[in-house]
């Protein structure tokens, strides 16, 4: 059989990764970063049903998430909406998930080649998913860290002006937060304080 090229190892890569090889399909797999890595994101997941994961192989690797029953929405600390999930989200980090997919896709006989991939992404046999850079050049920036000490059960998102952020649980009693704002050239900042600047700007704090 042929074998599959994919570049990026993010969800999409490493799902149909891991998919093929459920169908023994030869599969290599190139991501430019090392995992474990943070990636900005809220980390919580919805919407998947428990016959997709199981379909995946997934179901077990899953199966210490954090269980997220409730979402609440807030504007400017006002509470105005709350509402019980379907069925209850999950909050993992990436660094959690990548890594873990990442070694289910080894452990079914996927190799990855950890090396930026620069020849042509229109070659037959390869898939592009390299997902979306919003840090470079849009108009939007996202930005994501871990709390430690608050204790927050459900998905809270809260509106702020031109952004917004949202909390929910992962591993390790830590709170996700990630904000996403419209860029603006007055905000400064590096790391954690670019991100309570952003907060502020948006009155968010
Ligand atoms: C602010 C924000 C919050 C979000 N919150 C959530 C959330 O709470 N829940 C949720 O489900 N989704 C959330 N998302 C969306 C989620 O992050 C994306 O849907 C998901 O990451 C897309 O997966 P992907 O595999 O397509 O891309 P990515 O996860 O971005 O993966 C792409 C991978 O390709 C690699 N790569 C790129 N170019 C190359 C190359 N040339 N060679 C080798 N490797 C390469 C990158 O290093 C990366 O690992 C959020 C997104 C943002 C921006």
């Amino acid at each position: 059989m042929k074998e599959i090229t994919i570049v990026g190892g993010g969800l999409a890569g490493l799902a149909l990764g891991i998919g093929l090889r459920n169908y023994n399909v030869p599969c290599v797999l190139y991501e430019k970063n090392k995992y474990p890595r943070h990636r900005v994101c809220g980390e919580f997941i919805s919407g998947v049903s428990k016959n997709t994961l199981k379909r995946l192989g997934l179901l077990e690797t899953l199966s210490d998430c954090c269980s997220v029953p409730r979402v609440k929405w807030f504007i400017k600390n006002r509470k105005i909406f709350e509402m019980d999930f379907d069925s209850k989200g999950m909050g993992i980090s990436r660094h959690s998930l990548d890594r873990m997919l990442a070694e289910l896709f080894v452990a079914k006989g996927g190799k990855i080649i950890n090396k930026r991939y620069e020849s042509d992404h229109n070659k037959e046999g390869l898939v592009s998913a390299v997902g979306k850079s919003l840090n470079n050049g849009g108009k939007w920036i996202g930005l994501s860290m871990h709390l430690k000490g608050t204790n927050i059960m459900d998905l809270e998102m809260h509106s702020g002006i031109h952004g917004y952020v949202g909390l929910s649980p992962v591993e390790d009693e830590k709170i996700n937060l990630t904000g996403l704002f419209f860029k603006n050239p007055k905000v400064r900042g590096r790391g954690k304080n670019l991100l309570f600047e952003y907060l502020n700007s948006v009155g968010l704090t």
